[in-house]
């Protein structure tokens, strides 16, 4: 067969539309009984605009080009979405060289409506926000990520391409007639692909490890940070997303919106265990992480009322560098990189990788027929 995608997230179906739709005949293998199980339906659903991101990173360039497609892609397949901007704000003076530098970053990496406001005007838009500056980013979005998935696995259905859930990836093997896969679950199968995009989220490294021919030393090592939500009782006070100044390993505890408008705060950074088997993930909130969201949050909206926020959800971030490192890029290797034919890994897609799932799809048909 032509393709296999290792994967039923946001990104390996982006991945199957793509390659569906240039006439392939196209397999998800996919471990869970249903889309989007893993990262892609445990995240904050924002429409990143590229702005944190260095200059000429893949997470900038995959970035600013998928967001500017998805915002196409919705309009044209109804996916629910909201382009309500979001501010990202300086509490103190102390911090305002760094909101400067944001400035610079997101016109470098070619966003350019960014605009900065002194803390009246900011407070102005935002009434129950305290700060001393604020960049407002108008082309930050929301987005039903769930909806965006149906989306593309219709795409990829209409394309003929087939998804077969409860059917984990077990075994590889690369084979001078193509990648030869095994497929576990209750029906186990066997497939020879002359292409497979590795996209298991978390789980890359120990689908690349398990495949027979691919240089060990090409797979990063894995690590995951875990981000907990809690949830505002009540109404948000705010249209806007509200960023604040951004910490090493994450974004802050950040205020977003979902498209009902129940607010809800996170995610935070705790680094975590790996395992080996996506059924061994824990993404139960602890409930006193909470005592750290109170603090964090009441630096930008001092009313938040005591007791107003409660456990929510958690996602788990796929991240290649260990704590304390510096941020990485995303890593996506094609036969160039690795020197099998027809392979692709997909390493280290956390945020934003949403937003950017129709440019990374992009570039993986990019690497496989190079
Ligand atoms: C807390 C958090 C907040 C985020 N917020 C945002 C945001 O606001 N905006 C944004 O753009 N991005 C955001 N992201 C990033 C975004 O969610 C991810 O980049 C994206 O969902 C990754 O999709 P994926 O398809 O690569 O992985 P996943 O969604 O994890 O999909 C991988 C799939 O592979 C399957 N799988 C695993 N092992 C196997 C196997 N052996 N065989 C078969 N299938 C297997 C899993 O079951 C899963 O369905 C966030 C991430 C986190 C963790």
């Amino acid at each position: 067969m032509d393709s296999v995608v290792i994967g039923a997230g946001v990104v390996g179906l982006a991945v199957a539309r793509a390659l569906a739709l240039s006439g392939r005949e196209v397999i998800v293998l996919e471990a869970a009984d249903a889309i989007g199980t893993g990262t892609s339906s445990r995240n904050s659903e924002v429409i990143h605009a590229g702005i944190y991101y260095p200059n000429d990173s893949l997470k900038a360039r995959l970035c600013v080009e998928g967001k500017n497609r998805l915002y196409g892609y919705c309009a044209e397949r109804g996916v629910n979405h909201r382009r309500c901007g979001k501010m990202i704000v300086a509490t103190d003076e102390s911090q305002i060289e760094g909101l400067r530098g944001l400035e610079r970053k997101s016109h470098a990496n070619g966003v350019t409506d960014v605009q900065w406001l002194d803390g009246k005007d900011a407070m102005a838009l935002e009434p129950a926000l305290t700060c001393v500056a604020a960049l407002l980013s108008p082309s930050t979005g929301i987005i039903d990520s769930h909806g965006l998935m149906l989306a593309y696995q219709g795409d990829a259905e209409d394309a003929g391409a087939a998804i077969a859930f409860l059917s984990p990836f077990v075994a590889g093997e690369v084979t001078d007639a193509g990648i030869r896969i095994e497929a576990g679950g209750a029906e186990p199968m066997s497939l020879l692909a002359r292409e497979v995009v590795n996209s298991a989220g978390l789980f890359a490294q120990p689908v690349a490890q398990a495949i027979r021919g691919l240089d060990a030393a090409s797979v990063p090592p894995r690590y995951f940070a875990k981000g907990n939500y809690f949830t505002l009782a009540g109404r948000a006070p705010f249209t806007h997303l509200i960023y604040p100044a951004p910490e090493q390993a994450g974004l802050g505890v950040h205020l977003t919106l979902d498209l009902a408008g129940q607010g809800k705060f996170g995610p935070d950074v705790e680094w975590i265990d790996t395992v080996a088997r996506p059924e061994d993930l824990d993404y139960v909130v602890d409930p006193r992480r909470c005592e750290g969201f109170y603090a964090a949050v009441r630096t930008y909206w001092p009313g938040l009322a005591d007791g107003a926020l409660q456990a929510g959800y958690s996602g788990i971030r796929p991240k290649i560098q260990a704590p304390g490192e510096g941020a990485v890029d995303f890593v996506i290797q094609g036969p160039a990189d690795h020197g099998v034919p027809g392979l692709v890994n997909l390493y280290g897609i956390e945020s934003p990788g949403l937003t950017s799932s129709l440019a990374i799809a992009e570039m993986v048909m990019g690497k496989l027929t190079a």
